[in-house]
C-alpha cells in the first residue's frame, strides 16, 4: 500500500536586532564565550525582563510578509524546562497567544515548489537558549562546556499548517521562507551560525484520505539537503512500519549525518510537560493598529512579487530573474539601476550574473554593497553602452571593466588611454585579413577544399593580428568574402 506523506515545519529565525530581546545585551555572534551577559539573561534573581520593541517590529515585519493577522494583545509565557543551557529554568516564549496567526505563503510555482497555498499557523516570539559544546576541548570525552552569549537572543517561530506533502517541497518552502525572511531584514539566513533552524513534523497516511496520522518531529535540520534528506528517509520508515502491520508511534527523533538515518531521541511518554504560565514579569504585548500601519507601509517589495515584475518589466525570463533575486543580495536592484542608467536588459543581467560576479568574489567580497563602492551602476551601463555601439568588441570589454574594478577609472578614459576602441578604419581590418591569408595558405586551401571548420581559426587569427580590436562580425562578414572571392576565382 503507498501512504501519503503529509508535513508541517517550525522554523526558529533569529531576528537582526543589536540587543537581546529582554536585556542590552549583545547579539553579536563570534564573541569570546560568555562575554555577553548579565543578570537578566542570566536568570538571576531580582532581575527584570523589559521587552526589546525593535525585536517585535521584527516580528511584526515577519507576520505580515507572511499575510498573518496580527494580534493587539498577546501574552508572554513561561515553558518552564530543566537543561544546561537554560539558566532560568524556564524559556520566555508565547503560547496560547501569540504575536500573530493565520497566515499563508502562497504558490508561485515559478519560483518555488509547491504548486498550491501553504498556511501558516501561528508567528510567535522568544528568547533563544544558550549553547551547548561538546567538542574541542582538552576533556571533551569527560565534561560539556556551555556558553550563554546566545541566551536571550530574540526569535521568531513560524509554524506551518501542515500542508506539505513532499520531501523536496518542504526543503523548497523552507528555501523560500529564508529568502523572504531576508528580504524584509529579520534574519541573516546563515544557516550555519544557527540563525535559522527547522524542525520538521511528518507523518504518513492512506493516498487520498483526509484525516492525520501519527506524526514523528525531526529535530534542528539546519540545511536544505539535511531537511530534505531527513524527510525521505523518515516517509520512508513510516510506510515500512505501516506496510509491515506496525503503527507508527509519536516521538522525537533526530537526523544522523553520519549514517542518513533518523533516530528516536524521545517518545511521547518522555515528552515535556512544559507547565506554561503567563510570564509574570512582564505585562502584555500591546500592538497598536498605527504601528502596524506604519511597519507596512515600509516593507519592501517581497521576493516572488519583486522576480514576476522583473519578468514583465525588463522581459526576462523567470530563471534569470531568479538568478539576479538570488545570486547575491542587492544585486537585483544593482541590475534595475544599470538598466535606468540606459542598458540593455539582456546585456546588464549577463554581465552581472558573468563577469561581475565573478570578479567580486575573486575580490573575497559576495554583496552588491561591495560592488558599489567600486564601480557605480552607471559606470557599468557605460561600459555596456560602448559594447552597444560598437566601440568595443564584448572581450576588450571584460579587460577594461578588470580595469575599472581595480582602479574606480572609467570605461570612456580606459578605452581611449590604452587605444581601445574597435578599428573602425576597415583598411586596417582588411590589411590583417590580406596578411592572415597570407600566411596561413594550408587553411586557405583547407577551407576551399571543404572543410570549413578552419574558418574559425581564421578569424582567431586575424583577431589576434589587430589586438582584439577589430569588430568580430565584421571580420566574418570580410573573411567569408575573401575566401569565397578567391574560390570563384579558382585560386588555390
Ligand atoms: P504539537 O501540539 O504536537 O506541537 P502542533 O499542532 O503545534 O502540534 O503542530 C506542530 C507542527 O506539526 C506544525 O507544523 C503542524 O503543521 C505539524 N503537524 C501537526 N500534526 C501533524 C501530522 N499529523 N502530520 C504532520 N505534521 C503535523
Ligand atoms: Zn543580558
Ligand atoms: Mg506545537
Amino acid at each position: 500500500m503507498h501512504y501519503e506523506p503529509v508535513i508541517g515545519l517550525e522554523i526558529h529565525a533569529q531576528l537582526l536586532t543589536a540587543s537581546k530581546i529582554f536585556c542590552g545585551c549583545s547579539t553579536r555572534f563570534g564573541a569570546a564565550p560568555n562575554t555577553h551577559l548579565c543578570p537578566v539573561c542570566l536568570g538571576l534573581p531580582g532581575a527584570l525582563p523589559v521587552l526589546n520593541h525593535a525585536a517585535v517590529d521584527d516580528a511584526i515585519r515577519a507576520a505580515l510578509a507572511l499575510d498573518c493577522t496580527i494580534h493587539d494583545t498577546s501574552i508572554f509565557a513561561r515553558k518552564n524546562y530543566f537543561y544546561p543551557d537554560l539558566p532560568k529554568g524556564y524559556q520566555i516564549s508565547q503560547y496560547e497567544q501569540p504575536l500573530a496567526t493565520d497566515g499563508v505563503i502562497r504558490a508561485n510555482s515559478d519560483y518555488w515548489t509547491p504548486d498550491h497555498d501553504i498556511r501558516i499557523k501561528r508567528v510567535h516570539m522568544e528568547e533563544d537558549a544558550g549553547k551547548l559544546l561538546h567538542e574541542g576541548f582538552p576533556d571533551s570525552d569527560r565534561r560539556s562546556y556551555v556558553d550563554l552569549n546566545r541566551s536571550g537572543v530574540p526569535l521568531i517561530e513560524i509554524v506551518t499548517e501542515p500542508d506539505l506533502r513532499s520531501a523536496k517541497d518542504a526543503a523548497s518552502l523552507f528555501g523560500y521562507l529564508r529568502e523572504l525572511l531576508m528580504a524584509i531584514g529579520v534574519n541573516d539566513g546563515n544557516m550555519e551560525e544557527g540563525s535559522l533552524r527547522c524542525d520538521a513534523n511528518v507523518s504518513v497516511r492512506p493516498a487520498g484520505t483526509d484525516l492525520l496520522g501519527t506524526k514523528a518531529e525531526v529535530k534542528n535540520l539546519n540545511s536544505f539537503r539535511f531537511l530534505q534528506k531527513a524527510l525521505e528517509y523518515e516517509i520512508e520508515r513510516q510506510n515500512d512500519v505501516l506496510n509491515g502491520g506496525g503503527r507508527v508511534v509519536q516521538e522525537t527523533r533526530l537526523w544522523d549525518v553520519g549514517t542518513g538515518r533518523t533516530i528516536a531521541m524521545r517518545s511521547k511518554e518522555e515528552a515535556h510537560d512544559y507547565r506554561y504560565f503567563p510570564e509574570p514579569d512582564l505585562p502584555p504585548l500591546v500592538v497598536a493598529p498605527a504601528r502596524i500601519a506604519a511597519l507596512r507601509g515600509q516593507m519592501p517589495e517581497l521576493p516572488a512579487a519583486r522576480r514576476t515584475r522583473l519578468v514583465s518589466a525588463y522581459a526576462l525570463t523567470p530563471s534569470d530573474a531568479a538568478t539576479l533575486t538570488q545570486v547575491a543580495p542587492g544585486l537585483d536592484a544593482y541590475f534595475e539601476e544599470t538598466v535606468l542608467a540606459g542598458a540593455d536588459a539582456r546585456l546588464a543581467k549577463n554581465w552581472l550574473v558573468g563577469p561581475v560576479l565573478a570578479s567580486m568574489n575573486d575580490a573575497g567580497e559576495d554583496a552588491a554593497a561591495a560592488l558599489r563602492v567600486r564601480l557605480l551602476p552607471a559606470q557599468l551601463a557605460r561600459l555596456l553602452a560602448l559594447i552597444d555601439n560598437g566601440t568595443i568588441s564584448g572581450s576588450i570589454a571584460r579587460e577594461v571593466f578588470a580595469k575599472m574594478f581595480a582602479s574606480g577609472r572609467t570605461a570612456d578614459d580606459i578605452v581611449e588611454a590604452e587605444g581601445l576602441r574597435q578599428l573602425d578604419d576597415e583598411s586596417q581590418v582588411r590589411g590583417a585579413i590580406a596578411d592572415v591569408l597570407a600566411r596561413h595558405a594550408d587553411a586557405v586551401a583547407q577551407y576551399r577544399g571543404g572543410k570549413t571548420a578552419t574558418f574559425g581559426f581564421l578569424v582567431g587569427q586575424v583577431m589576434k593580428a589587430t589586438a582584439g580590436k577589430a569588430n568580430p562580425k565584421r571580420v566574418n562578414e570580410l573573411l567569408k568574402k575573401e575566401l569565397e572571392a578567391g574560390a570563384a576565382g579558382g585560386v588555390g
